[in-house]
């Protein structure tokens, strides 16, 4: 509405005084063609020979002498007025041929344009014309430019008042019905935005589901460990398990108590990595051989108990990575090699562009190989809790594997092995 007013102020102004321009222009063109004819012809002394006198006319003729006097004027006659010299249209007149000016007239608003001219007897016929100023321009136009501001400030109130509302709508109905975004219909405009905001949307769903299921699953994992502690340490407290037994249960309670801490430290771990961005400022550049045969020589013992070989070979391999992060990963896929293998089988840990963990153990049948980077997920439940799994290794190995834009692939058959691939970007 203010575009609109000011628009209208300025234009109204600026088509006025161009236009004033050219009206002015104009009168003068004429008066000076008038004067020519007046000059050429002498009219100038045919008037006055014939007492030729009109107050009333537009166009007042005034001739002039060389030394100002006023020899003729249509309006009085041009007895008795005084010397005209000083006029600045006729000193211009005489010094250069031509001259112009307009002056205020008595009437209002009204303007009184003078054009003379010098004819060839050096005498000078001025001409005068009253017009309407710029001023009775305005004045005139007024009632039209007020009527426009009017009709224009109405018709602006109405489209600002349609286009906020046809902006807003959208944006209304998606708040209104977060729930349900696909119904919303957005402007081509718009609809980046609120595409975002559905995926949005959708996202801060899933993870709350997802959120909410994982807190579901560690109650009920932490609750069975802690049921059995709590069990056999009330039938030790309660004397009635001989002494035997008692040792038996005391066993129990500590592969319990490990089974509770690994679990919980799985858990913090899985929360930290959550917050990907923090490990983000820890990069460096490591070497995956290295902390695969770091890796190797810790698990040596472990393999050794499970009747397992484990062997390494390979190439060193530069990555920008958290090395704890790393050490964790390659730790988890050994393990799991270890773990899900049998008595007299192998592990061969590769290192050349990626790292290469395979083994020859118990595998994975196809339609698990997708679930096993589950929270949680496990083939075989008793086999995992025997050997002190907790269903979150390959899930923890799949989020640093994210946080470092690293991809897994995993091949398996059952009966004959798993291959897993880590495939790092380029540490450039
Ligand atoms: P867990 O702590 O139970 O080992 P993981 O997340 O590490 O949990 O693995 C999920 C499941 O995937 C395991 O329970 C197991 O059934 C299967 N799995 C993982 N690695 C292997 C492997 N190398 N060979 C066979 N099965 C495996």
């Amino acid at each position: 509405m203010l575009v609109t007013a000011v628009s209208i102020i300025l234009t109204v102004f600026f088509t006025t005084v161009v236009s004033y321009r050219f009206f002015q222009k104009e009168v003068f063109a004429d008066l000076s063609s008038f004067a020519e004819i007046i000059a050429d012809m002498g009219l100038a002394g045919q008037m006055e020979a014939q007492g030729f006198v009109k107050p009333e006319d537009e166009l007042r003729i005034t001739w002039i002498a060389e030394d100002g006097s006023v020899l003729y004027d249509s309006y009085t006659g041009g007895e008795a007025m005084e010397n005209h010299k000083d006029r600045p249209e006729v000193s211009q007149a005489m010094e250069r041929g031509e001259g112009s000016g307009v002056r205020r007239s008595q009437t209002m608003g009204k303007s009184i344009f003078f054009y003379a001219r010098k004819a060839e007897d050096g005498t000078v016929i001025r001409i005068a014309k009253e017009a309407g100023s710029i001023w009775n321009v305005y004045r005139d136009t007024l009632p039209v430019t007020f009527l426009v501001a009017v009709l224009s400030f109405f018709i602006s109130v109405w489209i600002a008042r349609y286009l906020t509302k046809a902006f807003v709508r959208p944006i209304e109905q998606m708040a209104a019905d977060m729930d349900n975004p696909e119904s919303v219909t957005a402007y081509k405009e718009l609809a980046p935005l609120m595409e975002r905001i559905r995926v949005r949307h959708g996202e801060a769903l899933r993870n709350a589901r997802i959120r909410q299921e994982f807190t579901a699953n560690v109650s009920h994992e932490l609750k069975t460990p802690l049921t059995s502690i709590s069990g056999y340490a009330e039938l030790i407290a309660n004397g009635m398990a001989s002494k035997k037994e008692g040792r038996h249960f005391a066993e129990e309670i500590h592969r319990n108590a490990q089974r509770l801490l690994a679990l919980i430290n799985d858990i913090l771990q899985l929360s930290e990595l959550d917050d990907a961005m923090d490990y983000k400022q820890s990069f460096e550049l490591v070497d995956v051989y290295e902390i695969a045969r770091r890796c190797a020589d810790m698990m040596a013992p472990v393999a050794a108990k499970h009747g397992v070989t484990l062997s390494l070979k390979g190439t060193p391999l530069t990555v920008c990575a958290n090395k704890e992060l790393l050490e964790e990963l390659v730790y988890n896929l050994c393990d799991n090699a270890i773990r899900y293998n049998k008595k007299g089988g192998h592990v061969w840990v590769t290192v050349t562009d990626r790292l290469i963990v395979q083994d020859d153990g118990i595998g994975i049948s196809l339609k698990y190989q997708k679930r096993v980077f589950e929270r949680f997920f496990r083939v075989d439940k008793s086999r995992s809790k025997k050997t002190g799994g907790t269903g979150l290794g390959l899930a923890i190995v799949k989020h640093i594997a994210e946080v470092h834009g690293a991809s897994i692939s995993l091949d398996s058959d059952v009966g004959i092995g798993t291959t897993i691939r880590v495939e790092f970007p380029q540490a450039s």
